[in-house]
């Protein structure tokens, strides 16, 4: 016999209110711990049912924002997690390594800055040491700095958005190739970005189109020898990347509304398709891009 009853149902629209921020401004990088209104990274909704059992994740940007939901989630998945930051982010990192703490699982905190080609290059070794193996690594990190006109947009800008957003991303992604198992996966962040650029994030934008075709073609590389490369696509979510210069000031209070759900996303909406994107049951899911952007077409 079929329930007579209507399960609950989350309405998206209406499941978070709309972003609706006081004037505020952070000096890059943003912390979450001052950010207003706070933004819900799943600390009290998240329900893990052991499908990252066992698993060995490295998570760059995992101190705050989309990064801080995936470390909780993949936490109370199952998994030990160590997560990357900048030193100036211990305050936000010390939150959530005792989010991974409290779901029974090992909490790995490694400061640094990607810009620093030493700590670059022993990040992955460190993570696979401290976790006794690897297998997960998140390409998380980001840089999104505004800028209305090219000619205000410097050399150093680019290069800077560059190294954290992509280069970063082969030196990581070739390191873990000494630890990951057949059976791992790696999953990158990109942006709605990559299709369809904001004028005043040329050099972000940019990075992000560059992060797809890297997936893409590392998806190609590494599918035969059993190592899935994956990238999830987030459109606007409330994070503190958007308050330290990530946008412009008059583009704060509507951030988000142009969507089809008409509000920003919340961290903790981007946690499930990283979770789905690392288990054995996305086996067969390689190269792809999961859109997480409240509706907007994309290719
Ligand atoms: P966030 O500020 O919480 O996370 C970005 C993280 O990048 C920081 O916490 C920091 O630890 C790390 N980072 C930046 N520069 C670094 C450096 N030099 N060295 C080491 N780490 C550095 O913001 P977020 O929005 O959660 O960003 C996470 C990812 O999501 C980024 O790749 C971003 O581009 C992407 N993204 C965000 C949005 C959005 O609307 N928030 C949309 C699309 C894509
Ligand atoms: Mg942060």
């Amino acid at each position: 016999m079929p329930d007579k009853g209507q399960a609950r149902l989350d309405n998206p629209v209406t499941k978070y209110p709309q972003v609706s921020p006081p004037k505020q401004d952070q000096p890059e990088p943003g912390l979450d711990a001052k950010l207003e209104p706070r933004a819900d990274h799943g600390e009290e909704t998240y329900r893990g049912s052991g499908r990252l059992a066992g698993r060995k994740a490295l998570i760059t940007g995992g101190d705050s924002g989309i990064g801080a939901a995936v470390a909780i989630a993949y936490a109370r998945e199952g998994a030990d997690v160590a997560i990357a930051y900048l030193p100036a982010e211990e305050e936000d990192a010390r939150r959530v390594l005792s989010q991974i703490e409290a779901a029974g699982r090992t909490a790995v905190g490694l400061p640094g800055d990607l810009l620093d080609l030493e700590y670059r290059g022993r990040l992955v070794d460190d993570a696979a040491e401290a976790l006794c193996g690897l297998d997960i690594l998140v390409n998380n990190a980001g840089k999104q700095v505004f800028a209305e006109r090219l000619e205000d947009l410097d050399d150093e800008q680019v290069e800077t958005t560059f190294q954290v957003n992509i280069l970063a991303m082969f030196t990581l992604s070739r390191a873990a190739l000494r630890h990951l198992p057949e059976g791992a996966s790696i999953i990158n962040t990109t942006s709605i970005q990559a299709y369809q650029p904001s004028a005043h994030l040329l050099d972000y934008a940019t990075t992000k189109a560059a992060i797809n075709a890297f997936t893409k073609g590392l998806a190609e590389q590494l599918g035969p020898r059993g190592i899935r490369v994956n990238a999830v696509a987030p459109g606007p979510v409330w994070t503190p990347l958007q308050v330290s210069d990530g946008q412009p000031k008059d583009r704060l209070p509507t951030f988000g509304q142009n969507v089809p759900l008409g509000r920003a996303g919340q961290p903790a909406e981007l946690a499930a398709p990283y979770v789905f994107l690392a288990t054995d049951e996305a086996g067969y899911v390689l190269g792809e891009t999961l859109n997480v952007n409240g509706g907007k077409p994309s290719p």
